[in-house]
């Protein structure tokens, strides 16, 4: 037990698992064409662990036995040991650029922030408590890569799950039997499903009276009958790596979750119908999934700061203050990130230890990460120009016939055609091709609905502070002068 090799990772994916892309079955995950450039990325995360330099910055010994454990499943005690979790993740994230928001780091970060919850969690039934510290110690020690699923079907999202015309389409238990819950319906979205080896399905939005059927957190392994993922189409369909730079390594994939009467152990069940800890759950938590998602969110604002940096230099274009102006902002928005993260790692230490707020983890989250995205993205668009179009295949630059035509017309200012357009092609799946257009969706998506998350700030207590100042300039000016 302890952290795994990539090999042992790869091995543990062929276990018969349901998935279906593009109306067939897989059968191993690991030879599917389009699946391989991310099992490749994954398992190279989980040989990094193993290699003398890096053990120690990524691992920390298992309480049970003293083997080496990933340090996203770190419990800190103190502002130290966040910022080891924060180093830890921070080099993973960049390993990956920030693009692949469900890297095994953040679910390993959420069981974490559950275990701590614990205690909470079991108040009505302590078994369920027991249950939550004990999967965690299992994912920990078995270095498990866990997907998860919160939201139900976007069917109709004026009404709850039990108003819908079908009420049985939303999750929700079935019957309880000696052994466990039996569970049937969907939940809506679960990336990295097909490279994941358990499912952890967990609460979101808040449940009232009467959705007690649906108020659910267990998790399962990825094999259990029943269990059934319809992925999206896959997007790196047969190009080459120098094609498509991205989608051929970080394209982690989204899946609607089926259940078709799956029957959940009780000893892997953690809430079952408790609205109260359903709710409340992630506020108990100290919030290392978001800080996680912080992390990688800010790593992901360098990478594209320095995509727009390399794109502008590579056709000349830096000397125009406008244009240095454009990237100077990307940089400073890399600055208020790198800012609110650190706050946001202190900010995990108070939550853990006095109950504190989350909020700086959640401006960085729900505002700011989002929207310096989306900067990011138009600025790329607007210092490239054609650019970021003309960019033919690797075919192309191969055929002995227009090759020379290419290497002429397409160098860049200092580049060969062929590095300028590997360039612009790494730039155009960034933005624009299948996998770049979902990133900005993501962004705006995997933290909840934006707007509802925002609306959320306004009712701040630290509000009150805010118009205090206006009222009393209000109230100078009323007794005249
Ligand atoms: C790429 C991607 C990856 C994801 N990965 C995961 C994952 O791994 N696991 C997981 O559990 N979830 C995942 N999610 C799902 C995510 O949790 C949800 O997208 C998010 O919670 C929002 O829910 P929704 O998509 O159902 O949107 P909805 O809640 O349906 O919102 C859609 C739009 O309707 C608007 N709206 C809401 N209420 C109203 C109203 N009353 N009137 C008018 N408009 C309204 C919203 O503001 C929003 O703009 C992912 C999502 C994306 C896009």
């Amino acid at each position: 037990m302890g952290i795994r090799t990539g090999a042992q990772y790869r091995e543990s994916l062929r276990d018969g698992r349901s998935i279906y892309v593009n109306g067939e079955r897989v059968k191993d995950v690991t030879t599917y064409p389009p699946f391989q450039g991310v099992v490749d990325t994954i398992a190279s995360l989980y040989d990094l662990q193993h290699q003398p330099t890096q053990q120690p910055p990524l691992t920390y010994p298992s309480p049970k036995d003293s083997q080496p454990v990933g340090l996203s499943f770190l419990m800190a005690d103190s502002v130290e040991d966040v910022e080891r979790r924060v180093r830890a993740e921070e080099f993973r994230a960049e390993m990956t650029c920030g693009l692949m928001g469900r890297m095994p780091d953040f679910m390993n970060a959420l069981v974490t922030d559950a275990a701590i919850a614990a205690p909470f969690i079991g108040q009505r039934e302590p078994r369920f408590g027991e249950n939550t510290l004990r999967y965690y110690e299992a994912c920990r020690d078995a270095d498990w890569c866990l997907t998860h699923t919160l939201v139900d079907p976007q069917i109709d999202r004026s009404k709850g799950p039990a108003e819908q015309r079908d009420p049985e389409a939303a999750l929700h238990v079935v019957r309880e039997t000696d052994n466990g819950i039996v569970v049937s319906g969907a939940r809506m979205l679960s990336t990295l499903a097909p490279f994941s080896n358990e499912l952890w399905v967990g609460p979101f939005y808040p449940r009232k009276p009467g959705e007690e059927a649906y108020t659910l957190c267990f998790a399962v392994p990825m094999d259990t009958p029943g269990l059934k993922f319809i992925c999206r189409e896959a997007y790196n369909t047969g190009r080459s790596r120098f094609d498509r730079p991205l989608s051929y390594r970080f394209d982690e994939e989204d899946a609607l979750a089926i259940f078709d009467t799956v029957e959940v152990p009780w000893e892997r069940v953690f809430i079952n119908g408790d609205i109260e800890a359903s709710n409340y759950i992630l506020g108990r938590a100290p919030g290392y999934a978001l800080l996680q998602a912080v992390i990688r969110g800010t790593v992901k604002l360098r990478f594209m700061a320095g995509l727009a940096c390399t794109v502008a230099e590579a056709i000349g274009r830096t000397k125009a203050q406008h244009v240095q102006a454009q990237l100077g902002e990307l940089v400073a928005n890399v600055e208020i990130a790198n800012g609110l993260l650190k706050a946001a790692a202190h900010n995990v230490v108070t939550n853990h230890k006095e109950g504190g707020s989350l909020r700086s983890l959640a401006a960085s989250l729900w505002v700011f990460i989002p929207q310096a995205q989306m900067r990011a993205a138009e600025v790329i668009r607007q210092v490239s120009g054609s650019g970021l179009i003309m960019t033919p295949t690797e075919g192309d630059l191969q055929n002995p016939e227009i090759a020379p035509y290419l290497e002429r017309y397409l160098q860049g200012k200092s580049l060969s055609a062929r590095n300028r357009v590997q360039l612009f092609k790494l730039a155009w799946d960034m933005l624009g091709e299948q996998f770049g257009s979902r990133q900005l969706q993501y962004e705006w998506f995997y933290a909840g609905d934006p707007t509802f998350t925002r609306s959320r700030f306004y009712h701040s207590p630290a509000v009150k502070g805010y118009k205090a100042m206006v009222e009393r300039i209000l109230d100078e000016g009323k007794s005249g002068g």
